[in-house]
């Protein structure tokens, strides 16, 4: 439960952080919140030998819109986006995720940015990114680079960054005015991990999905964007039947793990209760 031993830098700029990545190499992470990377390291299964605290760095905190964007720093805490009520009216998904993750304590630290760079296939923001068509912004020493967060994830603990990248922001697209979403997770306590979660964002039109995106938390090594069920709903009035297929669509790209949050089966078909949960709730919010 202790740490191995670690020298800690704190930058006061993106472009000093960047710096120290590059010069001190594979054994330098940067440090965000510390929620996910600390108790990794008391447990030896991360033995950095330097931390990089963003702690200071000013350009990576708030909030702000840019055009038809909301763009969050990467140290822009999980309390933060609670706390915010312009970014509630704009992207409500973002406060209603943020309230089920972890507990007040863990919120008060932990960051957007941590939590979506991490790779953790059980943290909640990475498909509600994926869900939302987040971009995430990044520098390393080849300069600025944005990717989108449907691409990011490529198996538990492996993303898109370049060694010696950062997260510097996360890019939202605001839907539109009258879009319904909703988050639902399924958790064994309070501050768990999710057994399965779905995120839904869709819009209305005379009654029918005019589009429909679908995002899937911790049933596969990485999260889920799940485009053929969100193809499936749309031009559908959200019938039982249309949601049966597009239900069966989702569960079938999961590939979750057995473990102590159940057996893979009865995961994968609380991905699907999740979901059609989901659709209900971002269906009576639609304007
Ligand atoms: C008891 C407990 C329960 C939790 N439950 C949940 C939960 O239900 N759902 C959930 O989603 N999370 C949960 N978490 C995790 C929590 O949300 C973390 O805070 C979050 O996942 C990581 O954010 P952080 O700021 O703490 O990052 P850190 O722990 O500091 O960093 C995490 C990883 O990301 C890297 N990193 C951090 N910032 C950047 C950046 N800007 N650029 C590049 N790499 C970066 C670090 O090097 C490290 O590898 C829980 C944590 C605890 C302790």
């Amino acid at each position: 439960m202790i740490p191995g031993p670690f020298a800690y830098h704190r930058p006061k700029s993106v472009a000093d952080a960047v710096a120290m990545l590059a010069d001190l190499g594979d054994d330098a992470r940067p440090l965000a919140g510390g929620h996910s990377l600390i108790p990794m390291m008391k447990l030896r299964l991360a033995t950095p030998a330097h931390l990089i605290d963003l702690a200071d760095v000013a350009d990576l905190k708030g909030i702000r819109a840019d055009g038809a964007d909301v763009v969050i720093g990467a140290m822009t805490t999980q309390h933060e986006l609670i706390a915010s009520d312009a970014l509630a009216g704009k992207v409500p998904l973002l406060r209603e995720t943020s309230l089920v993750i972890a507990d007040p304590q863990v919120r008060y630290a932990g960051t957007l940015g941590g939590n979506v760079a991490n790779g953790d296939p059980g943290n909640d923001m990475p498909a509600v990114m994926m869900c939302l068509g987040a971009t995430y912004e990044v520098a390393g020493k080849s300069g600025p680079r944005r990717i989108a967060a449907r691409e990011f994830y490529q198996g538990a603990y492996f993303t898109a960054l370049e060694p010696g990248e950062i997260l510097t922001a996360v890019r939202i697209p605001v839907p539109p005015t009258g879009h319904g979403s909703a988050y639902e997770k399924l958790k064994r306590k309070v501050g768990d991990y999710a057994t399965a979660a779905a995120a839904v964002v869709l819009t209305m039109n005379g009654g029918r999905v005019a589009t429909c995106s679908i995002g899937l938390t911790n049933v596969a090594e990485t999260p889920l964007w799940a485009e053929e069920a969100g193809r499936i709903l749309a031009g559908s009035a959200l019938d039982a039947a249309t949601v049966k297929k597009a239900v069966a669509a989702a569960e079938a790209i999961t590939s979750p793990a057995s473990d102590a949050r159940g057996p893979a089966r009865y995961r994968t078909k609380m991905a699907g209760v999740m979901l059609a949960r989901a659709l209900a709730r971002a269906r009576s919010r639609a304007g």
